[in-house]
């Protein structure tokens, strides 16, 4: 398992390997750019293939935190942890503690807060161990999930306006995949606003609630990425923009919470190239961060919330920008992400 050479690997200042025999704590922390202040990131807990793919995942979603924090304005660079296991199976208090000590070590310099298998009670128990968690009950703004639904729902209006030309989403269908913390929370703006919903997640139950709350379309999860609709949201893994879905897709529009949604970068310009409208992930995804960048005992959701609804501006921003210099939105939410944050150019090019 290489590092220095990995693909995912871009400069990345730190990547600590953290091992605890008694609670069979895996974990990998990854801060890659803290030059806007320090890096703040969820810690995802997943079953990996093999320890390879955690690092690749870790090294990519530490990177879109670093873009993610500077495109959303905030003072923070960016950092991710991955454990390896089943969130199913393999959590306990024990764990937990051990991840809470190896952020502490850490003096500061990454905060931690919840993602994809991890919940706010797992970053609590961190918490005992640390005071560098976020997105907490007490003293924090609380689960995250709410503000990301409610950013990538005003993300998604963007689009819709951006390609169709309306301002509301009355009768536009919206295809969702996921129907976890933000998947939920997202599918009933979508349903309050006059969407219609369609709603897929491999936990079928999860999908029947959803389904059941906002009366939306329970769809087979093979179906969802090729399902009739406007936009496709995926709130689910990432990568899941891949040569095969690509040929499937059917809407023409991409938004969703998801980090990491395109399989390999050039998948950003065979959306454009298709005439499908992609909403960069971690601009439309950035609502959770931007409310925990409003925590503390003066914590104002409405003016946290007020926040987060600047996304619908800022993508709003990149529609235009991408449109007029001919690239892709990936691409132009990348520049202007770039001209916000310093990155060390690798040794061999600085020395050229
Ligand atoms: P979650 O674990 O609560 O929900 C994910 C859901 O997706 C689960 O219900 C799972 O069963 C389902 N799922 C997994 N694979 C699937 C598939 N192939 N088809 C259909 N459903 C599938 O996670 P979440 O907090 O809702 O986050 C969803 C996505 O948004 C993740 O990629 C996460 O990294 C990203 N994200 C979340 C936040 C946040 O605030 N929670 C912030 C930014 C980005």
């Amino acid at each position: 398992m290489s590092v220095f050479d990995n693909p995912a690997f871009d400069a990345h200042e730190e990547v600590v390997f953290s091992c605890d025999a008694d609670s069979g704590l895996k974990a990998i922390i990854a801060i890659h750019n803290t030059s806007r202040g320090p890096a703040l990131g969820g810690c995802r807990m997943w079953n990996y293939a093999d320890e390879s793919a955690a690092l690749a995942d870790v090294l990519r979603l530490s990177r879109g935190m670093t873009y993610k924090s500077a495109l959303a304005g905030l003072p923070y660079g960016g950092g991710k942890s991955v454990i390896i296991g089943d969130p199913a199976r393999d959590k306990s208090p024990a764990l937990f503690r051990a991840m809470g000590r190896a952020v502490q070590v850490l003096g500061g310099s990454y905060t931690v807060a919840e993602d994809v298998g991890i919940s706010v009670e797992d970053v609590e128990e961190m918490g005992r161990e640390t005071r560098h968690v976020a997105g907490v009950s007490s003293g924090g703004a609380g689960d995250p999930s709410p503000a990301t639904a409610y950013g990538v729902y005003m993300g998604i209006r963007a689009a819709v306006a951006h390609k169709l030309g309306r301002d509301d989403l009355r009768g536009v269908t919206v295809a969702v995949q996921g129907a976890g913390h933000v998947g939920a929370h997202l599918c009933r703006y979508l349903a309050h606003d006059g969407a219609d919903v369609l709603i897929a997640d491999i936990d079928n139950d999860r999908a029947k609630r959803v389904a059941h709350d906002v009366d939306a379309r329970l769809v087979d999860v093979d179906d969802i990425v090729a399902a009739q609709a406007d936009v496709f949201a995926p709130c689910a893994l990432g990568g899941i923009i891949d040569d095969r879905n690509l040929a499937r897709l059917r809407a023409g529009i991409v938004a969703g919470s998801a980090n990491n949604q395109l399989a390999e970068p050039r998948h950003g310009q065979a959306l454009k190239d298709r005439g499908i409208l992609y909403a960069p992930d971690y601009v439309i995804n950035a609502g959770g961060i931007i409310n925990i960048s409003h925590e503390g005992p003066d914590y104002d959701k409405s003016k946290a919330f007020g926040h987060v609804g600047r996304i619908h501006d800022t993508l709003l921003e990149i529609f235009r920008r991408a449109d007029r210099a001919g690239v892709s939105t990936a691409e132009a939410a990348d520049r202007l992400a770039e001209e916000r944050f310093t990155h060390p150019r690798p040794a061999a090019a600085a020395a050229a």
